[in-house]
């Protein structure tokens, strides 16, 4: 049983952000996805869930259904203004129970809170999302997925600007996942995080520069050709904007 990436390509306007890619995500484990700004991390999670077509290839989920699946994009890609209490959010958590109509029942609302106390924010339910700090907002989204059981937990640079505390307390819970045999895939930008919590690496430079054990994929050899790579784009990119501007 396996992820399986055959031959992906996925583009915006034609232009393609990851291309080729192939190999397989590693089931009941944790998987970092690593490599230069720009690399086509987010991307390729984006196709894993189902919100961007592959121009090209195929992603097979094998026994993995798309409800089986949490998600949790980058934090600049979620609007926090939205006027509603972190025991709202937390509870559409549920949703695959409920549906979104649902009334939240007694039992769910004990599990909610009961997910808020895991990420230390029992004292939390009732206020605004938008009066939380983002470590605190980050808490709230981790609480959620422990609601949603999911199997297999995309994280979208779960990590990035939190405080250290944050960070740590999180990555606790990626470890429990990990022994209950959940598949975690979550793109990081902290080499440090990544050895020490993810056995697995996929090194992405738009293509797959290295993909297996975190040990062999991030050896000095592979990161300078992951840099060498991204540096090629961004010259290639000054040289179009100069082509464009005269013409
Ligand atoms: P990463 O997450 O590794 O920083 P992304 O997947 O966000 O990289 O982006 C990969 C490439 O695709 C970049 O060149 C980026 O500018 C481009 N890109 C990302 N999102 C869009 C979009 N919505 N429309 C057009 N281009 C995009
Ligand atoms: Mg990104």
């Amino acid at each position: 049983m396996s992820i399986l990436l055959d031959n992906l390509t996925v583009s915006y306007q034609r232009r393609p952000a990851v291309h080729h890619i192939s190999g397989q995500f590693v089931i009941g484990e944790a998987t970092a996805i690593f490599g230069p700004n720009g690399a086509g991390k987010s991307t390729l999670l984006k196709a894993l869930v189902g919100a961007l077509k592959p121009d090209a290839g195929t992603v097979r989920l094998g026994a993995f259904r798309r409800c089986d699946m949490a998600y949790l994009p980058q934090q600049s890609e979620i609007d926090r203004s939205v006027p509603v209490s972190v025991l709202e959010l937390v509870s559409t958590g549920l949703w695959h129970a409920t549906g979104p109509f649902g009334r939240l029942s007694r039992h769910g609302r004990d599990q909610a809170v009961l997910a808020l106390e895991q990420v230390g924010l029992a004292d939390f339910a009732l206020r605004p999302i938008a009066a939380l700090s983002s470590g605190q907002f980050q808490r709230v989204l981790f609480a959620r997925i422990l609601l949603q059981d999911a199997q297999l937990i995309l994280l979208d640079e779960p990590f990035t600007a939190m405080d250290a505390k944050t960070t740590g307390d999180l990555l606790m819970l990626v470890n429990r996942w990990r022994s209950e045999g959940r598949t975690v895939i979550a793109v990081l930008h902290d080499e440090e995080q990544v050895r020490a919590y993810f056995p697995q690496t996929m090194l992405l430079a738009r293509e797959v520069v290295s993909w297996g054990q975190t040990s062999e994929v991030l050896s000095a050899a592979n990161l300078k050709k992951a840099v060498e790579i991204a540096a090629h784009w961004h010259a290639q990119a000054e040289i179009c904007a100069v082509d464009e501007g005269h013409g």
